[in-house]
């Protein structure tokens, strides 16, 4: 021991701890050898690394040449690879609706859609997921069977309750909240049910959201935004902590001549889309209020996609359903939202994809935090992979591969508050990260190349 340390100290190596801790608590070690580690934090990657493992946390990550290891070391060999943290996706809603006899989502989840897609989570390197709407009960349920069944395969979770909405009837995951005093009780209801968030919808109108986020705020917790009725700016100027989806499609951003006429249906977004100018002063104020109040964003341009190439079959009839449970893919074959749209429409909309992304990336380069989630199981938005096919959409948008892995992994940790948990590669972090057999950095599409996924330690 006591040589150990005086090697350390020659070596001048300070992140070179003793392993007196740990010989003590007798948890043995693994050690992680030679790969090229991409911290998540957007620095430059550093080849021939080790990380050093203890338990379900790293103790130390530094170069391969010198590394002290702890007596009673495992060694893997990770020559030649690459990791990165785990990945987050910010917007899976991992609780499965089936449908109901009349065709309508349930109000209810299934057990079984839901464990086999937070499999397929684990498979593609998402190790956290955070659910922006459930049926709370259920919601609640599934984040503690993640923490508590030894034998649960799937990412962490945290969660919202149903959505409150401005809507005549409960349906799927959304609750009807029409009024104040609608608002202050669920508030309450899903606040004693234990959720991590409390999501608002499209129908809310300003008075009403306004009263959400402070209900929201009293209980200690965060509220997340699907917003239609209430522009992305209100919301912002209300306090709301974090908006969800690509673009607000809200009137008041069109001029004023063209705000009358346009309706907020899918195909009306395509209106909006050729009408909105990104330089008016109304849009250029809701990204500056967004950088300067750090409002997480995260735009699920996979859910639009998607849409936008909804006559695409390789969306629709590619191989990778597989990887998607029956119960899903027969709500996907019930309704995509687009069924209706023509093949001009779908043209129209493929034309204005550029101007849909863009808005992203002006938001990106205006400083707000930019999260990745990919609203699965939205129609053909597929569990885990939709993660890695949303960052590459946001590669396409103009943002290099470095900070998009740091949108999906860094940044979503920043959003959820667990930045000293998760979302990172460094010592007193839990050890979630991912062994690629490619590099990221050069093609994006290679964190499908897994060799293997650890989470909290553990290879999954
Ligand atoms: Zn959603």
């Amino acid at each position: 021991m006591r040589i150990a340390l005086i090697i350390c100290l020659l070596l001048g190596a300070i992140s070179c701890r003793s392993p007196k801790e740990a010989e003590f608590s007798g948890l043995p070690f693994v050690a992680y050898v030679g790969a090229t580690v991409i911290d998540g934090k957007g620095n430059p990657p550093k080849e021939n690394q080790v990380i050093l493992v203890q338990d379900n946390e790293i103790v130390r990550i530094g170069n391969k040449r010198g590394f002290q290891y702890p007596a009673n070391t495992r060694l893997v060999n990770c020559q030649s690879k690459y990791i990165i943290p785990g990945l987050i996706d910010m917007h899976a809603h991992v609780t499965v609706l089936p449908l109901e006899d009349d065709g309508s989502l349930s109000r209810s989840f299934d057990l079984e859609a839901s464990l086999a897609s937070l499999q397929t989570y684990i498979d593609y390197g998402v190790t956290t997921v955070r659910n922006p709407a459930a049926p709370t009960r259920n919601g609640v349920f599934l984040r503690a069977l993640s923490e508590e069944d030894t034998t649960y395969r799937g990412p962490r979770i945290l969660t919202a309750g149903a959505a409150l909405n401005w809507s005549r009837a409960n349906f799927g995951p959304f609750v009807s909240t029409r009024t104040s005093r609608a608002i202050r009780h669920e508030i309450q209801q899903q606040a004693e049910a234990g959720v991590d968030y409390i999501k608002i919808y499209a129908g809310l109108k300003p008075s009403l959201a306004k009263e959400a986020i402070q209900a929201a705020h009293l209980e200690g917790l965060e509220v997340i935004g699907h917003l239609q009725a209430t522009s992305w700016t209100e919301a912002i100027k209300l306090g709301i902590d974090a908006i969800t989806h690509a673009a607000p499609w809200h009137e008041d951003y069109l001029e004023e001549a063209s705000r009358g006429t346009y309706s907020p249906s899918m195909l009306g977004r395509l209106d909006w889309l050729e009408r909105v100018n990104y330089d008016g002063p109304e849009i250029q104020e809701m990204i500056q209020l967004m950088a300067d109040s750090q409002v997480v964003i995260d735009p699920t341009l996979l859910a639009f996609k998607t849409k936008f190439w909804g006559n695409d079959s390789s969306f629709t009839h590619g191989a990778d359903t597989a990887l998607v449970h029956p119960l899903v893919l027969e709500v996907w074959r019930n309704g995509t939202f687009v069924d209706d749209w023509t093949e001009e429409d779908f043209g129209r909309a493929q034309s204005l994809w550029p101007k849909l992304i863009e808005l992203t990336k002006r938001m990106y380069d205006k400083g707000a935090l930019l999260t990745v989630g990919t609203d699965f199981p939205n129609p053909w938005v597929l569990p885990g992979k939709g993660l890695i096919q949303e960052m590459l959409l946001l590669e396409e948008a103009g943002i290099s591969r470095l900070e998009v892995i740091k949108a999906a992994t860094y940044n979503g940790a920043l959003a959820l508050h667990l930045e000293d948990q998760v979302g990172a590669l460094g010592p007193g972090l839990k050890a979630d990260f991912v062994v690629l057999n490619e590099d990221p950095l050069k093609d994006l599409s290679n964190l499908e190349k897994i060799e293997m996924v650890i989470k909290g330690g553990k290879k999954m």
